[in-house]
């Protein structure tokens, strides 16, 4: 017998005859259960509250999350009602998290990064510094393993995530002088939230995590010299332009920042398959939409804020982004120190980063710089 041979009998496959045999049997008792089921009951009520870590109807964040809590209502014809609580109406915006976690509250709705000093990992699954763009982050999620590992990240604390929002890249920041290089961030306080707040610090900056609510009067205050938020149509709302003048792209911290709707995963898990996917569906649904929010309103928000408010619009030089690259790599050193979970995730991101990213540079990143060179726009 040869070798091909052995290989092909070693591969358990069905019969004809044992497929055709189990599909009687499958058909019968599909049968049989129709004609004994009760008659339709009507499905359990779900009441759940959603905290959030937004200032209510912000654009974009607020007004996302909202949109989610209504459309998981309309999804199930009012049966699943989700009463939505913006930043401070229920918990403190940074309270959120353990509000869920805790089961006083079923989901929320936030940035992971938030999260980052319960467990460093919590950085990668909204940005991380030099990592994914809306596209890659959403292949590492979806079908790159990002879930599973989310999933280990969050069953610790007895939560799960899911995608539900993404800003897109983000700018680099407002700044009352101009960045020449690394030097210009010693001894800045700088409103930077996640890893990329501690990319901020190796260049002897001090990163200061703050809610969105907070931010302004911080800003105007004197009390922080910089901040980054969003992008043109977030920040246009926040009025930094008022405070600070010139505004640096591309910010190497956040390239594509994940939303997440998170859940107590008791509760989750109580409720029937149906549900959850429900829930999972519209956040996804929410996600696509707010993505497409933001790249259609973010182009004329930049030009009011540059022809209207005078805003200086600055992009980081070489020698600033490769003290951003050097800094990242103390960043992520560290963050593999801290335990075998975020070193895992860390070499997850690597591989993921290198794997996807390859297409992206063939694909997305050269198109572009073309159409832009070959149309001259
Ligand atoms: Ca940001």
């Amino acid at each position: 017998m040869s070798k091909k041979k052995k290989t092909l009998k070693g591969i358990k496959t069905p019969s004809r005859r044992k497929f055709f045999k189990a599909a009687a049997a499958t058909g019968v008792a599909a049968v049989a259960a129709s004609s004994l089921a009760a008659p339709a009951v009507a499905a359990d009520r779900v009441e759940a509250s959603m905290v959030a870590t937004w200032p209510r109807d912000f654009p974009g964040l607020g007004t996302g999350a909202q949109r989610l809590a209504k459309r998981i209502a309309d999804m199930s014809d009012g049966r699943i009602q989700i009463t939505y609580y913006a930043a401070g109406e229920r918990v403190k915006a940074f309270d959120s998290f353990d509000e869920v976690a805790s089961g006083n509250s079923q989901m929320y709705h936030a940035a992971d990064y938030y999260w980052v000093k319960k467990h460093p990992a919590f950085g990668y699954f909204t940005a991380s510094p030099f990592g994914f763009t809306y596209s890659e982050i959403n292949a590492w999620i979806h079908f790159g393993g990002g879930q599973q590992l989310w999933d280990e990240l969050c069953d610790d604390y007895g939560t799960q995530s899911f995608i539900a929002g993404n800003t897109g890249v983000q700018m680099g920041g407002w700044f009352n002088k101009r960045i020449r290089s690394a030097n210009d961030f010693k001894g800045l306080k700088m409103r930077m939230p996640g890893l990329g707040g501690q990319v901020l610090g190796k260049l002897g900056g001090s990163p200061i995590s703050l809610p969105g609510g907070q931010i302004y009067e911080n800003l105007v205050s004197g009390a922080i010299d910089a901040t980054e938020w969003v992008g043109p149509w977030n920040d246009e709302a926040m009025k930094f332009h008022e405070a600070a003048k010139y505004y640096y792209y591309p910010g190497m911290h956040e390239p594509g920042s994940l939303l997440a709707c998170g859940v107590n995963k008791k509760w989750f898990t109580s409720l029937s398959k149906s549900d959850q996917t429900l829930i999972k569906t519209a956040c996804a649904w929410a996600d696509e939409l707010t993505m497409a929010e933001y790249n259609a309103k973010n182009g004329a928000a930049l030009a009011r804020l540059v022809n209207d408010h005078g805003v200086k619009l600055e992009k980081f030089n070489d020698k600033v982004y490769d003290a951003f690259a050097k800094g990242a790599n103390e960043v992520y050193d560290e963050v593999q120190q801290h335990s075998a979970l975020a070193a895992k995730v860390h070499k997850a991101f690597i591989k993921a980063r290198k794997e996807i990213g390859a297409w992206t540079n063939l694909s997305d990143s050269p198109y572009i710089q073309q159409r832009n060179r070959a149309l001259g726009i």
